[in-house]
C-alpha cells in the first residue's frame, strides 16, 4: 500500500491490524522470509538506491553502501541466524515463597507500528527499525521523510514488491500527513528526528498512550588532549564530521580542547580535509551537498560572524558549505546554540580535561560523546561523569557499526534504543507468564485469616533481617 502527498491517509494501520490480527506475522518463518525480502531488495536494486541518495544528498555509492544500504544488510544478517533464540520464552528461577511454580518471559509483538524517519540517513533509518520490527513479528507503516523525496519514492515502489503487503505499508508525506497518521491507533511510534517534532510527535501518542522510542540528535561533544597521535585523531574526526556533509545525528558537533592542543591540532584538520575531499572539496565525487538551499543558508547564517580557520564558502545554489573549523568559538557563539548539522566544526578552549566534562553536564545530553586521549584517567573520568548516549573513544560515529551495541539517546537526544537484538526488545512486549499447579495449594500460607506459626515462618521468611 502506496499513498501520495496529496490524498487524505488512507486508515492504513486499520488495514495492516487485520493481518497482524490473523497472525500472518507471527511464525519465525514468516519473519525471516521478511528480512530475506528486504536483503534481496537492497541487493538486486542497489543501484537505483544509490541513485536516489546521490539525488537527494549528493551522496557517494561507496559512502551509500557504507553507512546505508550495507549496514541494513549487516543487521539483517545478524538477526537472522538469532532469531530463533530472541523468540524464545526464557525460564527465570522464582522466589521461594512461589513454589512449586515456573516463571517465563516470553516475548511477543506489539501490534502495529509507525516508523518515521529524517531525510539525512533515509534509507538506514527507516530500515534498520523495520528489521526490528519485522524480526519481533509486527506489522509496520513506513513513513520516510519528504526532503529525501527520491529515497522515499523509491521505497514506496520497492518495499511493497518485496514484503508482505498485509503487514507493510509505505506512506510518503510530511508533516501534514504524518499528523494524519498520528490520528490513527498504532501500537508504538519509532521516531528518529529532531528534538522539536519529537516533542509533537510524543504530545500526539500520549493522548492514546501509545509507547514511543525517539532517536533525537543534539550537539555531540568531543574532547582531544594533546597525548593522542594528533594526525590520526584528526582525520578521525574530519571524517566523522565531514560524512555525508556534517548532517549525521552522531557527528562531532564541536570539539573541547585547550589551547596549545587546538594550535597543534587546526593543521592536521586541515591536512585531513585536504586528504579527504582535495583542495577544492566543491569538484570532489565524494563531497555530499546539504539537503535544501533552505539548510544551506541556515548554515551560512551560523557563519555570518565567524573567522574560520579554513573553510567557509558557501553556495546555496549548489547547497554546498566548504568542510569550515571555526577556531577559539565563545560559548555564545551562533555555532554553539542548535546542533550544526553541516561540515562546520567548531573549536571551543578549555583549561583542562575537568572543565571540558563541566561544560557537557552543563548542557542537555548528547547523543554522542568523544574523548581523544590516552590518559586512562582522563578516559575514565568521562565515563562516569558525563552522560550521553554513546561514548567512544579514539573514533567518532563507528559505534553506529556494531550491532552489539544499543544505539540511542538519553534525556535531550532521546529515549529507548535499537541495533541488533535491542532493536527486538524495542519492538517485542516481554510477556511475564507464571505458572502454578493447583496442588499443593501452598498459596494458603498467603491467605486470611493471619494467625499460627507457619504465618510467623512466612513472616520471618520474607522481612528476615542480614
Ligand atoms: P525532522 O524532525 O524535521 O523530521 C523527521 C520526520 O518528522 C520527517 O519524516 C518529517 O516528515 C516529520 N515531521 C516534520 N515536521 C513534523 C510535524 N510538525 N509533525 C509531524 N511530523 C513531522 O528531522 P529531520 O530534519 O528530518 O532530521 C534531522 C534531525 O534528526 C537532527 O536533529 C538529527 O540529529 C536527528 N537525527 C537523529 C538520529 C538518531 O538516530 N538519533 C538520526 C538521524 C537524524
Amino acid at each position: 500500500m502506496t499513498q501520495v502527498a496529496d490524498a487524505p491517509v488512507a486508515p492504513v494501520a486499520d488495514a495492516l491490524r487485520a493481518g497482524f490480527d490473523a497472525r500472518i506475522t507471527r511464525s519465525r518463518r514468516w519473519r525471516r522470509d521478511q528480512l530475506r525480502a528486504l536483503r534481496r531488495m537492497l541487493v538486486e536494486n542497489r543501484p537505483v538506491v544509490e541513485q536516489a541518495l546521490r539525488t537527494d544528498l549528493g551522496k557517494h555509492p561507496t559512502e551509500a553502501v557504507i553507512t546505508e544500504i550495507g549496514m541494513v544488510i549487516a543487521e539483517i544478517d545478524y538477526a537472522l541466524p538469532r532469531l530463533r533464540r530472541w523468540m524464545r520464552a526464557r525460564t527465570v528461577p522464582l522466589p521461594l515463597t512461589l513454589a512449586p511454580a515456573r516463571g517465563r518471559i516470553a516475548p511477543e509483538p506489539l501490534g502495529v507500528v509507525l516508523i518515521i524517519g529524517p531525510w539525512n540517513y533515509p534509507l538506514q533509518l527507516v530500515l534498520n527499525p523495520l528489521v526490528g520490527a519485522l524480526a519481533a513479528g509486527n506489522a509496520a507503516v513506513v513513513k520516510p521523510s519528504e526532503l529525501a523525496g527520491a529515497t522515499s519514492a523509491l521505497l514506496a515502489d520497492l518495499l511493497p514488491r518485496y514484503l508482505d503487503r498485509r503487514a507493510v505499508a509505505v506512506v510518503e508525506g510530511g508533516a501534514d500527513v504524518t499528523g494524519e497518521l498520528l490520528e490513527q491507533r498504532f501500537d508504538h511510534i519509532f521516531f528518529t528526528g529532531s528534538e522539536k517534532v519529537g516533542a509533537i510527535i510524543a504530545a500526539a501518542a500520549a493522548r492514546t498512550l501509545t509507547p514511543v522510542t525517539l532517536e533525537l540528535g543534539g550537539k555531540s561533544p568531543a574532547y582531544i588532549d594533546g597525548s593522542v597521535d594528533l594526525a590520526v585523531a584528526a582525520r578521525r574526526i574530519m571524517w566523522g564530521k565531514l560524512l555525508n556533509a556534517g548532517q549525521t545525528c552522531v557527528a562531532p558537533d564541536y570539539l573541547l580542547a585547550a589551547p596549545a592542543t587546538a594550535r597543534g591540532l587546526l593543521p592536521h584538520l586541515e591536512r585531513a580535509a585536504r586528504e579527504l575531499y582535495g583542495a577544492d572539496a566543491k569538484t570532489s565525487p565524494d563531497y555530499g551537498r546539504i539537503v535544501t538551499a533552505r539548510h544551506t543558508e541556515r548554515l551560512a547564517g551560523m557563519l555570518a560572524d565567524a573567522e574560520p580557520a579554513f573553510g567557509g564558502d558557501v553556495s546555496v545554489a549548489d547547497r554546498y558549505v566548504a568542510p569550515t573549523v571555526v577556531d577559539a568559538v565563545a560559548a555564545d557563539s551562533p555555532l554553539m546554540q542548535e546542533e550544526i548539522f553541516g561540515p562546520i566544526l567548531p573549536i571551543v578552549h578549555v583549561g583542562s580535561a575537568a572543565e571540558a566534562r563541566a561544560f557537557i553536564r552543563a548542557r542537555p545530553k548528547p547523543l554522542a560523546a568523544y574523548v581523544f586521549s590516552r590518559r586512562r584517567r582522563v578516559r575514565r573520568a568521562f565515563l562516569a561523569e558525563t552522560s550521553s548516549g554513546g561514548l567512544s573513544f579514539g573514533v567518532p560515529a563507528a559505534h553506529l557499526g556494531a550491532p552489539q551495541l544499543p544505539f540511542g539517546g538519553v534525556g535531550a537526544s532521546g529515549m529507548g534504543s535499537y541495533h541488533g537484538e535491542q532493536s527486538f526488545r524495542t519492538f517485542s512486549h516481554r510477556k511475564s507468564v507464571l505458572d502454578k499447579p493447583l496442588r499443593p495449594d501452598s498459596m494458603r500460607l498467603a491467605y486470611p485469616p493471619y494467625r499460627g506459626r507457619v504465618k510467623a515462618l512466612l513472616l520471618r521468611l520474607m522481612v528476615r533481617g542480614r
